[in-house]
């Protein structure tokens, strides 16, 4: 593999079993054409059993690197030559960087998470409450850990991988975390700061509510959702109402693709490009 400038263009792309990237693909080749720059995004349909020769066949591409979601985040790091530190802690890869030769796994996904927050506020010595413990919730919350966040109270429907979550959280990053069994709303302690839905509960249904006291909700808190389409949920709606402020899953997913053609280029692309091209490619 040399990293000699060539004819052909530079290529990244995403590794997934279905078409769910096609608006990302819309976002990052956005960025390329606003840049000039000569690369290509390219969604690639991988089963499970054809990963390892995925990842042989885009070193043997010359690929710069590639995302990689659902089934694949865990399975494709025995592929890599090393981890980043986040990653490396929530044990799940969603995005390969080729650094001199050497594929290195990074999660962008919480990290995309916390660059939206960061623009409402510091999370350093807050106290968050997330809904949810799958890959969503467990990126944030290691980069939510790792900025020094006070605590993180996990509020899971299933046992298992809500105090798992608590565990690595305590175990691996050393912050005060407990895993709170989701049954019944949930009622927000009035000292809260941070209030997260990294649940898939409004993914495509815009009505669908969580069980969550509302009136336990105070204007002091910040209310994030990490639901991507439609970016407007009920929770996002009930918060505002209640004059929180609000953060969606747009940026999120805006701000892992930026961190994405960073890692992968160098270039910091512009945002707005990205994000309106997302929101096309979203039909919103
Ligand atoms: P997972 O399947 O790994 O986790 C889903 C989580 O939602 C689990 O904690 C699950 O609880 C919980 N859950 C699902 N349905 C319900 C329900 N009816 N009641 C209570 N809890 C429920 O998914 P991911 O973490 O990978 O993704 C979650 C969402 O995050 C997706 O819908 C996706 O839209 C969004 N996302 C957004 C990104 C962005 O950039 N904006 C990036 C990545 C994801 P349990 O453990 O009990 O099953």
């Amino acid at each position: 593999m040399s990293d000699t400038p060539h004819f052909l263009p530079e290529l990244v792309g995403s590794m997934s079993t279905g078409a769910a990237g096609n608006p990302t693909v819309a976002m990052m080749e956005a960025a390329f054409a606003h840049h000039k720059m000569h690369w290509r995004y390219i969604n690639m349909e991988i089963p499970p059993a054809s990963l390892a020769d995925a990842v042989l066949g885009a070193k043997a591409l010359g690929f710069r690197g590639f995302n990689c979601s659902l089934p694949h985040k865990i399975n494709v790091i025995q592929h890599l030559d090393g981890l980043g530190e986040s990653a490396a802690v929530m044990g799940a890869v969603n995005c390969v960087v080729r650094r001199s030769n050497q594929w290195i796994g990074e999660n962008t996904d919480g990290k995309g998470f916390l660059r939206s927050l960061q623009s409402l506020t510091d999370p350093a010595g807050k106290s968050v409450v997330l809904f949810g413990a799958g890959g969503a919730a467990r990126a944030i919350a290691v980069e939510l850990a790792m900025v020094g966040a006070k605590k993180i109270t996990v509020v899971n429907r299933s046992q298992d991988r809500g105090s798992g979550l608590a565990s690595v959280l305590q175990t691996k990053v050393g912050i005060d975390s407990e895993f709170v069994r989701w049954q019944g709303e949930y009622v927000l302690h009035p000292t809260t700061d941070i209030v997260i839905n990294a649940t898939s509960i409004g993914l495509y249904d815009a009505d669908a509510r969580l069980a969550l006291d509302l009136n336990s909700l105070r204007q002091s808190m910040i209310v994030a959702d990490v639901i991507e389409n439609p970016p407007r949920t009920s929770l996002i709606g009930d918060a505002e109402a209640r004059g929180c402020r609000v953060l969606d899953g747009i940026g999120m997913l805006v701000n892992q693709g930026i961190i994405a053609v960073n890692y992968w280029s160098g270039v910091e692309p512009d945002a707005e490009v990205m994000r309106r091209a997302l929101l096309r490619g979203l039909g919103l």
